[in-house]
């Protein structure tokens, strides 16, 4: 949506050419360059000055400025952040460029879908007149705040510079910048800084998460959409504009490279086209160059960063046949400068990289140490923001094309015979809101979805991970299998998901099970991956999708509808979750039981997504700070306190004395575990997520123990994947759920019991436990207890010893939370 005041200013341009009394372009331009704000003569200081900060008023506001002064910028609002700041994102080209965006951006949409282009002549001319669309995104992360202020500083370069090289930019882009995806996160980070500032915590993170409910985890996002700015800006990307390439400005630590850019490391996702990657790598090395040209030293390729994992800003352009870069230079202390030692490089290591003093190819620059400045940090992104657009120009018909052809193929490849020809939602399923999410999600980043409007017949079948090897084997090897049925009449009213479509890798990557390579060091440790391993959306949110391997009716006899509106969805599912209903997933949670979910000092983004599932589902809490808990009485206030995952000594200490201000430290103390077992021998409920169970187990002395303690990960290691727990639904915990269900564990817990009185509700499967990632050491987690409740006086704790709300994802075992709450609703209309 364009603000009204930029239609307005776009009107009047248009206007202009009509009347055809418009000033020659040079003679508009020279007279346009007197009148365009610099930024410094809006903000009193240059962005990237030592110790200074715009916040997002500051922001917006010269971006505003500077949509009226340059027919370059076109600024539009998108809609409002979570915490209801503006979203914008400014489109900057050359000024026909700009007058001509609608062109453009039916241009784009036809390169996106080969399908839409008939003729090669056609698809000859939309390359010749096309531009190449880049994406430049800043500060998603807000404490690496620098790019947010450098995207000042860029889009007035971009709307004053004469040079050849800034018109060719300018004639064969459209750069669409965002000044940062996090509007709210700028403002806390800001805010934060300058009440700090000149005290002993100036330079210091803001002790809270920078996004209202993810964090640092609003950048793991991207395929689920539960945040307002994800939505808005997938919308954006892969709805509207489609950009060729998409460019993510983060900071990384603060003592090791200088700056990291791509190519990246292994493993690469099989689904990325080859081609991709080597348009990334080719696309980081340019940027590299140049920076290095300018004399920086520092900069690292080929290390740490790696393309395997879906859902991030720079990944998810990957599954839309465009490129995604990231760029991570290392951090000052917010917008103090810093020092760095020799001794400090030497200590820094990473997949990669030895250390940070080490000559090698891809790192053939060491920097020596010394001060390290804002500054440093901006011109490096400006120098690689420049280098990128200035190759996107160079070779824009390249990019188009190679994009283009992409999508072709995606379109056209045909399916191998038993190989996935189609993903299947049936009708039917008791988990309605959970299908009407996952298809909601699926088409809000443009992936295809059509409704059967009359019965199918296919063959279809689960896909699953299937053990090549004998499960007694520490490492596992996997492959996927379809148990694949006769032909099937599938009910009308079923959702389908076919492969052939622009975006035939994304619906592969968020279909299909992940098989993580078993990666180990020279030590036999499990290599880290960069983030999580597996994340097969159906799985996570419980919806059974089965692959279709065949369908009998011709594309004629088939009656499909396309869903274009997720709102669609919930109406032919009869759904309406606003208004508090009863559903298979949230049974209804009586607002008389008075939940606390505890928010300790230091920002938890556990503690954040469990805000957002009860938000969500509209299940009223209220947040529980260590005050609270240390204060006691609590019973009086609660029914249930929830923990979501936390370390037990952070739980505890909080953040250390004189670290922050002394209202930001602290924890719950030996004060506060005493009143809450004070809290669960009067009858409360404690509900422990993950890592948060050790705090119970350890001071309550309860009879259980994390069999994974101490476990080193050459024997023992499962970042982030999905595992199948064996339910006892006789609990009635568990009373509406099936026997099996997909939890998600992420370098989580598993229990045994050492003494009476645990009432086990979940356990790890007993054989084929991954569905979907990485484990290694399989057999330490098959039948251990993953669910347990373990009654404490007139009370009770119950231990999650996974994440059943992890990133808002994890929606098949969100039922477990609410079963919990409602059990104890029953129980305390019983006393
Ligand atoms: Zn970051």
């Amino acid at each position: 949506m364009i603000s009204r005041r930029s239609i307005v200013a776009a009107v009047a341009l248009f206007l202009c050419v009509a009347a055809g009394a418009a000033p020659s372009y040079a003679e508009r331009f020279a007279a346009e360059q007197r009148a365009i704000p610099s930024p410094i003569s809006v903000l009193g200081f240059n962005p990237g000055d030592d110790r200074t900060i715009a916040d997002w008023t500051q922001i917006t506001n010269y971006f505003e400025k500077l949509d009226r002064a340059s027919d370059r910028v076109l600024v539009q609002r998108l809609g409002q952040s979570t915490l209801k700041r503006p979203l914008i994102v400014a489109f900057i080209s050359a000024r026909e460029n700009i007058l001509a965006l609608e062109k453009y951006k039916d241009i784009q949409r036809r390169l996106a879908d080969p399908r839409l282009i008939t003729q090669s002549s056609e698809r000859d001319r939309l390359i010749a007149q096309g531009k190449v669309v880049v994406a430049i995104s800043c500060s998603i992360h807000s404490t690496e705040i620098v790019a947010s202020q450098m995207s000042m500083q860029l889009a007035y370069e971009l709307a004053t510079a004469q040079d050849a090289e800034t018109r060719e930019i300018l004639q064969n882009t459209i750069l669409l910048l965002i000044p940062s995806p996090n509007p709210d996160g700028i403002d806390i980070v800001a805010n934060w800084y300058r009440k700090t500032l000149s005290t002993p915590y100036e330079g210091k993170e803001p002790p809270e998460l920078y996004h209202h409910y993810a964090g640092h985890d609003d950048n793991r996002d991207w395929f689920m959409l539960n945040l307002k700015e994800t939505q808005q800006l997938t919308r954006l990307l892969w709805h509207d504009w489609f950009p060729q390439i998409v460019y993510d400005v983060h900071q990384q630590g603060s003592n090791g490279s200088r700056f990291f850019i791509p190519p990246f490391y292994d493993p690469p996702n099989p689904n990325i086209a080859p081609l991709l990657l080597r348009q990334v790598g080719l696309m980081g090395h340019k940027m590299a160059t140049d920076v290095q040209a300018a004399g920086f030293k520092g900069v690292l390729t080929n290390a740490l960063y790696d393309t395997w994992w879906h859902g991030g800003f720079r990944t998810a352009p990957y599954f839309h046949n465009s490129i995604g870069i990231l760029s991570e230079a290392a951090s000052a202390r917010l917008m103090t400068p810093s020092t760095v030692t020799t001794e400090q490089l030497a200590r820094s290591s990473t997949r990669g990289m030895r250390n940070a003093t080490e000559v090698t190819t891809n790192f053939p620059d060491p920097w020596p140490g010394g001060a390290w400045r804002p500054r440093d940090i901006m011109d490096m992104e400006m120098i690689a923001s420049r280098a990128l657009l200035s190759m996107a120009a160079k070779f824009r018909a390249n990019y188009l094309r190679n994009f283009y052809e992409l999508g072709k193929k995606a379109v056209e490849q045909p399916s191998k015979p038993n190989q996935p020809l189609a993903y299947l939602l049936p009708a039917g399923q008791a988990l309605d809101e959970a299908v009407a999410k996952l298809i909601a999600s699926l088409i809000d980043q443009g992936v295809e979805v059509y409704r059967l409007d009359r019965e199918l017949h296919v063959t279809f079948g689960p896909q699953t991970l299937q053990r090549t090897n004998a499960p007694n084997e520490k490492l596992g090897a996997y492959r996927t299998v379809i148990a694949q049925t006769e032909m099937t009449e599938v009910p009308l009213g079923s959702y389908i998901v076919f492969l052939a479509q622009p975006q035939r890798t994304n619906v592969a990557a968020l279909f299909e099970p992940q098989i993580y390579p078993n990666r180990l060091t020279a030590q036999g440790e499990a290599e880290r991956p960069y983030d999580v391993a597996g994340w097969t959306l159906p799985l996570q949110m419980g919806v059974d999708a089965p692959a279709v391997t065949a369908i009998r009716e011709t594309e004629a006899e088939r009656r499909l509808t396309r869903i274009t509106d997720a709102n669609q969805v919930r109406k032919d599912l009869a759904l309406s979750l606003a208004k508090g209903d009863e559903s298979p997933i949230r049974k209804p949670v009586k607002h008389s039981v008075r939940v606390g979910i505890y928010k300790g000092s230091m920002g938890n983004m556990d503690e954040g997504w469990t805000r957002y599932v009860f938000d969500t589902f509209n299940v009223p809490y209220t947040s529980a700070p260590d005050a609270e808990i240390r204060q006691g009485a609590l019973n009086s206030k609660y029914d249930v306190l929830l923990f979501p995952s936390q370390r037990s000594s952070d739980i505890l200490n909080g953040n250390a004395a004189d670290s922050l201000p002394a209202e930001y430290t602290g924890g719950i103390t030996e004060a506060g575990v005493k009143n809450l077992k004070e809290f669960v021998n009067s009858g409360g409920t404690l509900i422990c997520f993950d890592a948060s169970c050790e705090m119970a187990i350890k001071q309550f002395n309860l009879p259980v123990r994390n069999v994974l303690e101490g476990v080193k990960s050459s024997e023992f290691y499962c970042p982030g994947s999905i595992v199948s727990l064996d339910i006892d639904n006789k609990n009635l915990f568990a009373s509406n759920l099936p026997t099996k269900l997909p939890a998600y564990f992420i370098n989580s817990s598993a229990f045994s019991a050492t003494g009476d009185g645990v009432r086990v509700i979940a356990r790890y499967a007993r054989e084929n436990v991954l569905l979907s990632g990485w484990l290694l050491g399989e057999d330490k987690l098959r039948g251990q207890i993953a669910l347990a409740e373990v009654p404490l006086g007139k009370g009770r704790v119950v231990l999650f010893a996974f994440r059943p709300q992890h990133r808002g994802q994890a929606w098949a075992t969100l039922p477990l939370i609410w079963n919990v709450l409602s059990s104890t609703a029953t129980n305390s209309s019983e006393e």
